[in-house]
């Protein structure tokens, strides 16, 4: 490391010299040795699947797939989740990221993927943040209000607390997000004509098993 960087260096927080760590490794080894696949990609992506993740920091997608840059295009969020087709005024960002994978990048296949243990889905079933104000909470509440409806119906089943009514909620939040997806025209066209895919799974952070759900019996079968 020349003394430039070292002194920049000096004025990183342990965090960001944490990540600028790993960058320099990516770099030796991600990079350097890959340069004819940047090239590639320089020209521009076509991936052909599209993921839905959570934020949670435990399930990066391009780990649980081990793919490399260009293979999965991906959006990530409190819970994994897809709002319904709205055509209100707001910035759909969901909705465009979807577009464009769909529309322009023409990916054939959609994979939404909730996790265990998702606190996202947690708070939907406690409704621990419900009435907290915008930045206070609000807008999760707001957003995890998406899993509302199959709430209820858990919430009847199993209560609002322990690991049974948790997996449920899991479970339903991956359903939630597969029919909003056909609520928009796009994917329902493509899906009827069988050029889009679209497909559950669940990754357990418990014991590293992806579990894929089968829409015909409803269950979430080990991949
Ligand atoms: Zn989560």
């Amino acid at each position: 490391m020349d003394h430039a960087s070292q002194s920049r260096r000096e004025v990183l927080t342990p965090e960001l010299a944490y990540l600028v760590d790993g960058y320099r490794r990516f770099r030796s080894s991600g990079w350097e040795p890959r340069r004819d696949r940047w090239a590639t990609l320089k020209e521009g992506q076509q991936p052909r699947v599209m993921v839905i993740a959570c934020s949670d920091s435990r399930v990066d997608p391009s780990q649980i797939f081990d793919v490399d840059p260009g293979e999965i295009f991906v959006v990530r969020n409190v819970a994994a989740l897809v709002p319904p087709f709205e055509t209100t005024p707001g910035l759909h960002g969901v909705s465009a990221a979807l577009e464009f994978a769909v529309q322009f990048l023409k990916v054939s296949e959609i994979v939404v993927m909730g996790h265990g243990m998702c606190g996202g889905c947690q708070a939907a079933l406690t409704q621990s943040m419900h009435g907290c104000e915008p930045g206070r909470g609000g807008f999760v509440a707001d957003w995890i209000s998406l899993l509302d409806g199959a709430r209820d119906d858990i919430v009847q089943r199993h209560g609002t607390s322990g690991r049974e009514a948790e997996r449920a909620m899991e479970q339903a939040g991956v359903r939630v997000s597969l029919n909003n997806l056909r609520t928009f025209p796009c994917v329902a066209t493509k899906e009827a004509r069988g050029d889009l895919r679209l497909t559950g799974a669940l990754f357990s952070i418990t014991d590293g098993v992806l579990r894929l759900l089968d829409e015909t019996t409803g269950e979430f079968v080990p991949a």
